[in-house]
């Protein structure tokens, strides 16, 4: 399994700069603290989508995470090559050979937002 911050170093900058645009009404939480699961259909200019996230520790950028998305990003770009690393909760995605042959992992937007929408969401209860 790899880490948020190992999958969001590999995800490119655009992605992470226009995940900004997203938005969410609804982040669904369940799971203890030890492994918290986060839901949310996030809304953007592509559409709609719905995106899950679970931590396997501590919600932060150095836990191990497994990830999916409805979107056609994350379909053809970072299904396969997540679920080579345990890092994705789908199956039988095909193998991106046009998109991704590498297998470099990544996030789509949507999931970047979801992600940083659930630290956040971490923080504030932290902070009560
Ligand atoms: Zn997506």
């Amino acid at each position: 399994m790899l880490t948020l911050l190992q999958i969001l170093r590999c995800t490119p900058s655009g992605t992470i700069q226009l995940s900004h645009k997203y938005r969410t009404d609804a982040l669904s939480v369940s799971g203890d603290h030890d492994d918290r699961h986060y839901k949310a259909v996030v809304v953007g200019g592509d559409g709609t989508h719905k995106a899950s996230a679970s931590f396997h520790g501590p919600v932060d950028t150095g836990t191990a995470i497994v990830v999916a998305c409805s979107c056609r990003s994350f379909a053809y770009n970072y299904a396969y090559a997540l679920s080579a690393r345990g890092s994705a909760s789908v199956t039988g995605a095909d193998y991106p050979i046009r998109k991704n042959p590498k297998l470099v992992p990544g996030m789509c937007g949507h999931l970047v937002f979801l992600t940083r929408a659930a630290i956040m969401a971490t923080k504030e209860a932290r902070r009560g």
